[in-house]
């Protein structure tokens, strides 16, 4: 048993822990000591390793694209910023765009995501019916009236290979990384206490909840704070199709359903319908939904997928922020030194490298330095002031 001191203490070494402590690593200006908690160092349960592992700029709000347009000018210079030693990274970054397609009840709010995503310089084009025929052949438009597909910056990538070039790279800075399961507590004079489930405690000024769906909202509540987000399911299926589909990008149907290449066949999923989606307690496959809800639209959307083989199928957890489905990140007012990482409902891979930089800007300087994140602090649930995405997937 021993009792230690660090300067920050991040519970939760996946991708979000793993940037966080990374980027403050890599600062000149901070010389701390980091220490970062993991309850499961093989990585299995967390959303990390079962991710889609996709970036996107198509969001409905500024920050979210602002957040993905750094995040794929980091990923596509990962080899030199996290190289270790000379051992480059490679994360197999393709950008093969997002493709959201729109009926015409809904073109009107893909034309104003567009003309704000263009705006904020993301390199996405908008196409009528007849421009997604002669781009995407294979495609069914009748029902459609617009889409947008992301040319450059869009796409998908390694995730696991992700969270552990963070990993490595933190750790050769001197960054620790601890097996065990955390618990936190307020000191009475300052600061914060982390228990660790292996023995011993931590005590430090500045604790960073990076703990995802399986630990974070119970790491908030030890600290005294009651947060919006629960663990909800979420499948992902691949199978095989014999025909070549030309420029396949990651495709989001109108109703949510999403497909994307992943080597030689595809990988694809769905939220479930709202009355199926309880807080998740397993990582069950729920085989259903591919037969009765996602193989239905895509083989609609997609003839060719009218005779496809499937293949193996995984199930990972979102932390879905029930208040506006966007993340908690910075520290909390009373709550000196508590940080959160939390609540990404689905898109927190993108969005770890930009979140990682701005929260060691922060606990560095005392404030954000480059992008702004203070939209995304938790005092907007008080305010009752949600920052509403309309693009989730
Ligand atoms: C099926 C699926 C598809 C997705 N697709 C995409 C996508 O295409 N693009 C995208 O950007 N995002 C996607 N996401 C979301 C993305 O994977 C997550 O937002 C992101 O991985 C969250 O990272 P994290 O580090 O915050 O949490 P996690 O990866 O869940 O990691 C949290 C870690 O904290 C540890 N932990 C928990 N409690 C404790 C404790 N008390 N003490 C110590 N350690 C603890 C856990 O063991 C875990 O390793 C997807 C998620 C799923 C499930």
């Amino acid at each position: 048993m021993t009792d230690r001191t660090a300067d920050v203490v991040i519970i939760g070494g996946a991708v979000m822990g793993s940037s966080v402590a990374c980027h403050l690593a890599l600062r000149d200006d901070f010389k701390g000591r980091i220490i970062v908690v993991e309850a499961d160092p093989a990585y299995e349960i967390c959303a990390s390793a079962r991710s889609a592992a996709s970036i996107r700029q198509q969001f409905s709000t500024a920050i979210n694209i602002e957040i993905s347009l750094y995040g794929v000018r980091f990923l596509r210079e990962i080899g030199e910023t996290l190289a270790v030693n000379g051992d480059r990274p490679d994360i197999g970054l393709k950008e093969g765009g997002y493709l959201f397609l729109a009926r015409p009840d809904k073109a009107h709010v893909l034309e104003e995501n567009h003309a704000l995503q263009k705006s904020l310089g993301a390199d996405i084009a908008l196409f009528d019916t007849d421009g997604l025929k002669s781009r995407f052949p294979w495609l069914t438009v009748s029902d459609l009236r617009a889409g947008c597909h992301g040319l450059t910056g869009e796409g998908w990538f390694d995730g696991y290979g992700l969270m552990q070039a963070f990993r490595k790279k933190a750790r050769s800075l001197g960054v620790d990384y601890d097996a065990a399961r955390a618990q936190v507590a307020q000191q009475a004079n300052s600061g914060w206490r982390v228990s660790l489930s292996t023995g011993g405690t931590v005590t430090t000024p500045v604790v960073v909840n990076c703990a995802g769906a399986s630990g974070g909202p119970d790491l908030c509540v030890q600290a005294g704070l009651n947060v919006p987000v629960v663990p909800r399911k979420r499948c992902v299926f691949t199978f095989d199709c014999r025909e070549k589909l030309e420029r396949f990008p990651l495709l989001i149907d109108p109703s949510g359903t999403y497909v994307r290449p992943e080597g030689t066949g595809y990988i694809c999923g769905s939220a479930p319908p709202s009355d199926r989606d309880p807080d998740s307690t397993d990582l069950d496959v729920d085989h259903d939904l591919f037969e009765e809800h996602i193989w239905p639209v895509l083989a609609a959307r997609v003839p060719a997928f009218e005779t496809i083989r499937p293949g193996a199928a995984w199930a990972g957890t979102y932390d879905m922020n029930l208040f506006d489905h966007n993340a908690f990140v910075g520290g909390i007012n009373g709550l000196d030194g508590f940080h959160l990482a939390l609540g990404f409902s689905g898109h927190g891979l993108q969005q770890s490298p930009a979140v990682g930089r701005g929260l060691a800007e922060l606990i560095t300087t005392g404030s954000y330095q480059t992008l702004d994140l203070t939209p995304l602090s938790f005092e907007r649930l008080a305010a009752n002031a949600p920052i509403v995405e309309k693009n989730v997937v």
